[in-house]
C-alpha cells in the first residue's frame, strides 16, 4: 500500500486532529466548566436581585450570557443534588437518596455506584481532560472518590465543611457557627486520594479552589477539558480570606459570596487570556437553596418560598447563569425550564457523545435554549424528598402532594393536593386547586407513569462505614 494512501486511511480512523485544522481551537468540542456553589439561594446574587451582595463577575457573566430564572436541582440537599448533576439522573435511580439519612456522612460506607456513568466519565471517553475541585460528597471511601469516577485529578474536601466537628473545641451547639474557626472542624483536604491537610484551612479554601481551576485551565488550554468546581461555601460554617472579610454590607455571608464571585472572574479571565472563551461553556449554579435555620449565616431564596431541604421552590430553584461568548446570546434571560440533570445531557451532546442508552437518563438537551433558537425540551420537574415525590411541576403548574419545611417538623400530607401557577405566583401563596381539577388529574397520571417505570436500587446513604 502506498504510504500516502496509508496516511489518508489513518487520518480517516483518527479523525482530523489539531495539526490539520486551520484553527484548532474552534475545531474541537467545547470545554465545559461548572461552578457549583453550596447552599446559595435564588436571591443571593446581584444579578438575581440581592440588594447588598455585590457580584460584578457573575453579573458580567449574565450580561454576556444567559440567566435561567426557572432552573432546578435534582434534590434539595447536597448528596442527592450532586448525584443528579453528575449522572443526569434522579437520585432515586442511583440509590443516592434516603428517607433515613438525607446525605452522606463521614460514618457512611456508601457512595456513587460504579454502574453510574458520571459526566466526567462520559467526557473523558470523548477525549476530555477532567478535574474535580472542591466539595465531592458522593462518598469519601477510595472507590467513590473523583479519581475513580472519571476525573483525572481531585483537590478538595470530600464532604461538607461542617462535618468532623471536634468535640470540646469552640462554643457549644449552634453558637460555634457564629464565630467559626478552622480548628473546630477536622475536615480533610485531599489531593486525588490522599489527605494533604487536616483540618483543611477553610479561611483560604475558596481562594485555593478558584486558583486550582485557573491553573488547570492554563495547563489544559490546548485540549478539550471539563472542570467541575464545587465550592464548599457558602455552606456553614462561613469562612472568607483576609482580602474579603468585611467587604460586603451583607456581613460574612456576603463576603463569602463575593469571594466566590471573584474566583468566577479569574476563571473567565483565564479563558480569555488563553483565547478559548468562545470555545468554552461556563455554568454557574448551586446545589440547593439557602439553609434558613442559620439566620444571617444562611442565604436568601428571594421571592421564593422556604429553602434548603424542602420541596418548596426555595429549596430547589437555583440562580443559574450560562456563558459561552459567540454562541449564547449576550444578556439573554430565559424563563424556559432547565435542570442540573440537563447540564449533564447537554454537555455530553456538545462533546459529540450520547447519554447511556441502557438506562433512563432524566436530563434533556438544552442547546435550543442556549442558542436562543427554540424552547426547552423540559416540560416537567419532579420534586423528590428522599424516595418520595412530594411535588411535580408541569408547565407553569406545580402540584404538591406533601409539604414540609426543610428543617421543621410540619409535614402535611394533602388529601387534595395544593396547586400553584408558578409563573403567576412564584412565591406559592395562592392555592388554586379547586379551580383546576384537570391539573391535579394530569399530574397524578404523570407521576403514576414515572413511578411505574422506576427501578429503585438500595440506598447508598444507609450503608454504614465498616469499622
Ligand atoms: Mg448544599
Amino acid at each position: 500500500m502506498p504510504r500516502s494512501l496509508l496516511a489518508a486511511l489513518m487520518l480517516l480512523v483518527v479523525g482530523s486532529g489539531p495539526a490539520e485544522s486551520a484553527d484548532p481551537k474552534t475545531d474541537r468540542p467545547p470545554n465545559v466548566v461548572i461552578v457549583f456553589a453550596d447552599d446559595l439561594g435564588y436571591g443571593d446574587l446581584g444579578c438575581f436581585g440581592h440588594p447588598t451582595i455585590r457580584t460584578p463577575n457573575l453579573d458580567r457573566m449574565a450580561a454576556e450570557g444567559m440567566r435561567f430564572t426557572q432552573f432546578y436541582v435534582g434534590a434539595s440537599v447536597c448528596t442527592p443534588s450532586r448525584a443528579a448533576l453528575l449522572t443526569g439522573r434522579l437520585p432515586i435511580r442511583s440509590g443516592m437518596c434516603s428517607d433515613k439519612r438525607r446525605v452522606l456522612f463521614p460514618n457512611s460506607g456508601g457512595g456513587i455506584p460504579e454502574r453510574e456513568v458520571t459526566l466526567a466519565e462520559a467526557l473523558k471517553a470523548r477525549g476530555y481532560a477532567t478535574a474535580a475541585i472542591g466539595k465531592w460528597h458522593l462518598g469519601h471511601l477510595p472507590r467513590f472518590l473523583p479519581t475513580n469516577n472519571g476525573f483525572d485529578s481531585y483537590f478538595g474536601i470530600p464532604y461538607s465543611n461542617d462535618m468532623d466537628r471536634v468535640g470540646g473545641k469552640g462554643p457549644k451547639g449552634r453558637a460555634v457557627f457564629w464565630e467559626p474557626k478552622t480548628e473546630y472542624w477536622n475536615v480533610p483536604l485531599m489531593r486525588d486520594t490522599k489527605i494533604v491537610e487536616r483540618p483543611a484551612d477553610q479561611t483560604t479554601i475558596t481562594k485555593r479552589y478558584s486558583e486550582a481551576a485557573v491553573e488547570f485551565i492554563e495547563e489544559n488550554a490546548e485540549k478539550p477539558f471539563f472542570v467541575y468546581l464545587a465550592h464548599n461555601l457558602p455552606h456553614i460554617p462561613l469562612f472568607a480570606s483576609d482580602e474579603f472579610l468585611g467587604t460586603s454590607p451583607r456581613g460574612l455571608y456576603g463576603d463569602v459570596v463575593q469571594e466566590i464571585d471573584h474566583g468566577v472572574g479569574q476563571i473567565l479571565e483565564a479563558l480569555e487570556e488563553q483565547g478559548i472563551a468562545e470555545n468554552t461553556i461556563v455554568w454557574f449554579t448551586s446545589d440547593n437553596g439557602p439553609w434558613l435555620p442559620f439566620g444571617t449565616h444562611g442565604g436568601s431564596a428571594g421571592l421564593l418560598r422556604e429553602g434548603k431541604g424542602s420541596t418548596w421552590e426555595g429549596g430547589m430553584r437555583e440562580p443559574t447563569i450560562a456563558w459561552w461568548p459567540g454562541t449564547i446570546p449576550a444578556g439573554s434571560v430565559t424563563t424556559e425550564l432547565g435542570s442540573t440533570m440537563d447540564v449533564y445531557t447537554t454537555s455530553v451532546k456538545l462533546a459529540g457523545g450520547d447519554v447511556p442508552a441502557d438506562r433512563i437518563v432524566d436530563g434533556v438537551d438544552l442547546r435550543p435554549v442556549l442558542t436562543g433558537k427554540g424552547p426547552s425540551p423540559r416540560k416537567s420537574v419532579l420534586y423528590y424528598r428522599g424516595t418520595r415525590v412530594f411535588a411535580v411541576r408541569m408547565g407553569p403548574w406545580k402540584v404538591h402532594y406533601v409539604t414540609e419545611s426543610g428543617y421543621r417538623r410540619d409535614r402535611v400530607e394533602h388529601e387534595t393536593p395544593l396547586v400553584f401557577h408558578l409563573e403567576h405566583d412564584p412565591s406559592e401563596k395562592h392555592d388554586v386547586a379547586k379551580d383546576h381539577p384537570e391539573v391535579i388529574e394530569a399530574a397524578a397520571k404523570f407521576v403514576a407513569e414515572h413511578r411505574e417505570k422506576l427501578v429503585q436500587p438500595p440506598s447508598q446513604l444507609e450503608i454504614p462505614l465498616k469499622k
